[in-house]
């Protein structure tokens, strides 16, 4: 018979220090779920989704273990880190390896000097409580919603990410380059100019996005983008070559399609067609990565 490896859990009194000491917010800087409230239906309760995590395991060969830690040392205040349900899931899935000591013990830190820099100050503006919809498990933003004129540290970051993006090409813009692309297999240089712009500015930036979500739906955007300015670069021309003024015109092979009427039953006409069918495919595909991407940064900026 196999004996249940024991576990050396925390004490009623390092519990109850963990939660109060983190004042009941989720400790993962890209959550920090409120995980108290009131029953909404019960004067005389309220609900709860925290839980006290183990930085080292409770027990010998959980997730994050190392040799020569003590019993003492699992079960001491340093090894407790407040989280919401959700959260306390998420880090010891994989056997923790997507979590190591290390950045939950910054996490500790760092959620102590933010409960201490907002202690004796009203919870608004970049206070960054996120109020927790109850029955919700789910890690993330899409269960949950902002207080009004409230965004945290993280979101300011998005924030700015997001303006700037704006700035260089608004949602109407760069639809109206997929747009053209598909129906009318054409693009002004000065679309291109968009196109390259935006790509280098998600290279530049992803890696300071904080959230998760939007990291990778910014990776999904790139890839789409990059994948349909290497069929512009390699496809599309300028006719006729006489255009003048800064902004010039190409085309899918212009030469092919104009100079033929389209009718010849050429290669290169087959070729024009194929490309065709490749931009109408891009298109079912680059515009859902694009509208994921940017309904991941508006939610976590209520917006
Ligand atoms: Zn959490």
């Amino acid at each position: 018979m196999i004996t249940p490896l024991k576990r050396y859990e925390f004490s009623h009194t390092i519990k109850n220090l963990t939660k109060m000491r983190a004042a009941f917010v989720c400790s993962n800087p890209s959550c920090r779920l409120m995980t108290i409230g009131p029953s909404d239906v019960d004067d005389e309760k309220f609900l709860y989704n925290g839980k006290i995590a183990h930085i080292y395991p409770a027990s010998v060969g959980g997730p994050r273990d190392l040799s020569g830690i003590t019993p003492e040392q699992r079960m001491h205040q340093d090894n407790a880190l407040f989280l919401c349900g959700s959260c306390a899931d998420l880090i010891d899935k994989n056997n923790g390896i997507d979590f190591p000591v290390s950045r939950l013990k910054k996490w500790k830190a760092n959620h102590m000097g933010w409960v201490t820099k907002n202690l004796n100050k009203q919870l608004s503006g970049d206070a960054g409580i996120v109020i927790n919809v109850k029955d919700s498990q789910v890690v993330g933003t899409q269960h949950n919603y902002y207080t009004n004129d409230v965004v945290s540290q993280a979101d300011s970051i998005d924030k700015t990410t997001f303006l700037k993006l704006d700035e260089i090409a608004d949602e109407e813009k760069l639809m109206g380059i997929f747009r053209s692309l598909k129906d009318y297999h054409r693009i002004w240089s000065s679309q291109e100019d968009i196109l390259d712009a935006v790509i280098e500015y998600l290279k530049q930036t992803r890696n300071k996005f904080l959230a998760e979500e939007i990291a990778l739906a910014t990776s999904k955007f790139l890839i789409e983008l990059e994948e349909l300015t290497k069929i512009i670069t390699s496809y599309f021309d300028s006719w006729p070559y006489t255009q003048h003024g800064p902004d010039y015109k190409s085309e899918l092979m212009p030469k092919v399609r104009h100079w033929t009427g389209f009718k010849a039953d050429s290669e290169e006409k087959q070729q024009c067609e194929e490309i065709s069918a490749k931009l109408i495919e891009l298109d079912k595909t680059i515009i859902p990565a694009y509208q994921t991407f940017r309904m991941a940064v508006k939610r976590r900026l209520y917006v």
